[in-house]
């Protein structure tokens, strides 16, 4: 077997309700479709991944995402569980394995069993699941611990009751609180907090007592996402007629800056462009697809990124469960990347991390240095302070985090 690193992705297109904003793959009301999709989601899972297991071991990470993965009832999540079970390092003893790892990803490390030396120690597999406040007990979350998920990803947002109800959760601040609470109970070491800014009547003062609520639980990871009105969302339809009242520029600014700088000043310091964490807690799995690190996607619009190609799954759940009853499969190959496209996105995705663009990762990808190909766009944004190269790296400044997309713009080829 020849190692390779690689991630999964499962994804769960089940939520209780659709938020005011959300225009991800997820849908309410299909609560009838749930154990189709979990058996035909285990089928392609056992021979897209199965392949990809035998030839390469287990994947680094696991990821369950959504949607709502613990919208699923028990009896559902823990069919899904054992499906995923040969993935988990060590196979048959992998649940036990990725539950001693559930520590810091990368501190925790225990022995190969699945291949590999007896005495090769490798970090422990980082295994996530999504995860919304109101979806879960103290029985659900231990369901999911014994089942080898060793990190939980929580959408918190905000913590408060008001804006929580504005933007369409499902669950109040208590409830998100009680969900940290009952985590850490059930052994979960790892745990994220997602938070949101520039949401309708939010204030600054607001944010930073959110915020402070939310460092308060004490999280090993945060993601901070600001807003943005999506078509085809109830907020989309608010703003056509008017009724959604938005923070202004500059206060939705305010926010970013007091969230990237509170953040770090309390321990949790910034390593991909929405991204903080406590030293060792970076999220591997989000890593991986900032660095090129190959992943294979199950489910309904579930993308994957093998062979140097970008696949991506039919979305609808009908479709995806017509595709795979057709055909056993329901990957669709996107626009393929050519050299150039490959080079734009290597350096689009690199650049959102605090790291940057590895020199050596480039000219071993491609074959040619990173200043043959990009020296002018390097130059002229070191010129604007966005950039900084040093020996081994390219990466943003913090001006060039801010203005991330004007400048990933700057590393488009022309063919
Ligand atoms: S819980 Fe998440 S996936 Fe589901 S509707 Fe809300 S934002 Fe979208």
């Amino acid at each position: 077997m020849q190692e390779k690193a690689w991630g999964l992705y499962v994804h769960l297109p089940f939520c209780r309700r659709k938020c005011f904003y959300c225009d991800f793959a997820s849908y309410a009301g299909r609560e009838a479709q749930m154990a189709a999709y979990v058996r035909v989601l285990g089928e392609e899972l056992a021979r897209e991944g199965g392949a990809l297991l035998r030839r390469y071991g287990p994947p680094r990470t696991i990821y369950l995402g959504g949607g709502t993965p613990t919208a699923l009832p028990p009896a559902r999540m823990e069919e899904l569980l054992s499906a995923l079970h040969p993935f988990l390092v060590g196979g048959a003893d992998g649940a036990a394995l990725a539950r001693e790892g559930s520590g810091a990803a990368g501190e925790g490390t225990h022995q190969r069993r699945n291949g590999g030396s007896a005495d090769e120690a490798v970090p422990a597999q980082e295994v996530t699941c999504e995860c919304n406040p109101g979806t879960v007990d103290a029985a659900y979350l231990a369901l999911l611990r014994a089942g080898g998920v060793n990190r939980l990803s929580l959408g918190v947002q905000t913590l408060d009751d008001a804006l929580l109800a504005r933007i369409g959760r499902i669950h109040t601040a208590a409830e998100a609180r009680a969900a940290v609470r009952l985590a850490r109970a059930a052994g979960f070491r790892n745990i994220s907090l997602d938070l949101m800014y520039g949401l309708p009547g939010q204030t600054l003062a607001g944010l930073r007592e959110s915020v402070r609520a939310a460092i308060a639980l004490a999280p090993q990871h945060l993601s901070i996402y600001g807003l943005m009105v999506e078509p085809g969302t109830v907020f989309a339809r608010e703003q056509a007629q008017g009724r959604l009242a938005l923070p202004s520029e500059e206060e939705s600014e305010a926010m970013y800056n007091f969230m990237t700088t509170a953040l770090p000043a309390a321990g949790y310091a910034r390593y991909e462009i929405s991204n903080f964490a406590r030293p060792g807690f970076a999220s591997r799995h989000n890593l991986g697809y900032w660095q090129d690190v190959p992943y294979l996607g199950v489910g309904a619009a579930a993308h994957s990124y093998l062979g140097g190609q970008r696949y991506e799954n039919l979305a609808g759940i009908d479709d995806y469960l017509a595709a795979m009853a057709a055909s056993g499969s329901a990957r669709r190959e996107e626009e393929p990347l050519t050299r150039a496209t490959s080079m734009e996105e290597f350096a689009f995705l690199a650049l959102r991390t605090v790291r940057g663009i590895e020199k050596a990762r480039f000219a071993a990808r491609f074959g040619c240095s990173l200043r043959s190909v990009y020296a002018d766009v390097i130059d002229r944004l070191a010129a604007r302070g966005l950039l900084v190269e040093d020996a081994e790296t390219v990466h943003l400044t913090p001006l060039g985090m801010k203005y991330g997309n004007w400048a990933f713009e700057a590393f488009l080829l022309d063919e």
